[in-house]
């Protein structure tokens, strides 16, 4: 029979969210305990592993080892392949690295370990307890054995299928619309170019697009996301992928080695992510960003607010909700807008026909942004198509 614990802070969950949180309250001295239901962090891998590097200085992560490849740009091709390149001149400091996810995802927790936070494998949160409807730990299960973890604050990192959320009592369903199913083959003799990181738009993937990200001996990371209100079943993102590989000879002739698939949310930003000793952070609290399918940066940036805010509400002992607005109020300020932006503009591209997508690229041939954003595309695009831009006139 394990003992039940006590500690500040309990975050569930040890992806990048979790263990970036984790870390942070454990900096501003909480007592942390951070639990993973998986045996070995970071895997298995669910992920393109593409992200960029502008962030890493602002939550506090070194480059290291994880890196694979450092990519100098992402490349836009439109239906019929022209392309739009996006080179850090065009795009600042938008293009990154594409990384070992499992190695990145140790180390973050190695880092959180090495702040001070208590790291336990292999146990999982199975309900949140709750007194007087305030959250005050969790119920977890380890090896068969279950036993409660209190805690000050309680923190869901829980990835895309968020059940501590709801357990919690905050508003975390999604709609099929929000949704994108995504599936992804590890290739082996491909000949793609180790300097871009590439998508493909259009109805090669319904709602969402085709990725190739690059990594070191030959490998790439080939994978398809699409909404799941435009497929029947999660089988026909298969067929579309399959379709794609097997209309490019570059990759036709290559090896699939590994094959991953899984979900993200495409959704606008939740309206309430804590409530009365409880936030929620990283995926579960649907931060991925809704135009690129990319959420790790978001969770890691949301996580460290968290991770402040969490050490400060058990050092006063306040964790109302109303306390806890300091988090709401820090991950808003420094990701809404881009999040609501992305949405808005990932719904209108769901419903552009492929001329459109084609119009789109063929506008920003030679044009040199000085900053990645929809704002800056729709006004290039603007110059050449303005009846293209017309239904997109809330952006401008
Ligand atoms: P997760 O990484 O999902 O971590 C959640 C953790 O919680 C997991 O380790 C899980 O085991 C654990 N857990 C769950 N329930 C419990 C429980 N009850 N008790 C204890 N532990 C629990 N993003 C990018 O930025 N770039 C990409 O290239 C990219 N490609 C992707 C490709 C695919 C196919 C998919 C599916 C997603 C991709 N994403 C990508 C999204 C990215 O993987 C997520 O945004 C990121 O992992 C979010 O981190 P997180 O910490 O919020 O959640």
């Amino acid at each position: 029979m394990v003992a039940d614990l006590k500690t500040d802070v309990l975050v569930i969950g040890a992806g990048p969210a979790g263990s970036m949180t984790a870390k942070w309250a454990a900096k501003n001295g909480a007592k942390v305990l951070l639990i993973e239901k998986r045996q070995e962090i970071g895997s298995p891998v669910r992920c393109g592993e593409g992200m960029s590097k502008e962030w890493l200085g602002e939550v506090g992560i070194k480059p290291g080892k994880w890196i694979n490849v450092e990519v100098e740009g992402a490349r836009i091709f439109s239906p019929r392949e022209q392309v739009f390149e996006i080179n850090e001149k065009h795009a600042g400091n938008e293009v990154g690295y594409v990384v070992e996810r499992d190695g990145f995802d140790k180390q973050l927790a190695i880092d959180a370990a090495n702040e001070g936070v208590e790291v336990v494998l292999k146990t999982a949160a199975v309900e949140v307890l709750k007194e007087k409807g305030k959250v005050v730990g969790a119920k977890v299960k380890q090896f068969g054995e279950k036993f409660d973890v209190r805690a000050a604050v309680t923190i869901g990192a829980d990835g895309f299928e968020s059940q501590v959320g709801r357990w919690a009592g905050l508003p975390t369903n999604l709609a099929l619309r929000d949704m994108d199913t995504c599936l992804q083959y590890r290739m082996t003799n491909v000949d793609c170019d180790t300097r871009y990181c590439d998508f493909y738009l259009g109805k090669v993937a319904p709602g969402g697009y085709v990725w190739v990200f690059p990594k070191d001996d030959g490998l790439a990371n080939v994978g398809i996301g699409v909404q799941v209100s435009q497929v029947k079943t999660t089988a026909e993102a298969r067929k579309y992928l399959d379709a794609w590989i097997d209309k490019h000879p570059g990759y036709a002739k290559g090896k699939k080695i590994d094959m991953v698939g899984g979900g993200v949310s495409i959704s606008a930003p939740m309206k309430q992510t804590v409530t009365d000793g409880f936030m929620l952070v990283g995926d579960a609290a649907r931060m991925i960003d809704p135009l690129t399918g990319g959420g790790i940066a978001n969770g890691c940036i949301a996580g460290k607010i968290c991770g402040e805010v969490a050490a400060k509400a058990a050092q006063t002992g306040d964790s109302s909700a109303a306390f806890l607005q300091a988090y709401e109020k820090g991950w808003r300020a420094r990701l809404e807008e881009k999040l609501y932006r992305n949405w808005l503009a990932k719904e209108k591209l769901c419903t552009i026909s492929d001329e459109t997508f084609d119009k789109i690229v063929d506008a920003l041939q030679g044009v040199r942004l000085q900053k990645l954003s929809v704002h800056n595309i729709l006004k290039a695009v603007h110059e050449k198509y303005p009846e293209v831009t017309k239904e997109f006139e809330a952006f401008l």
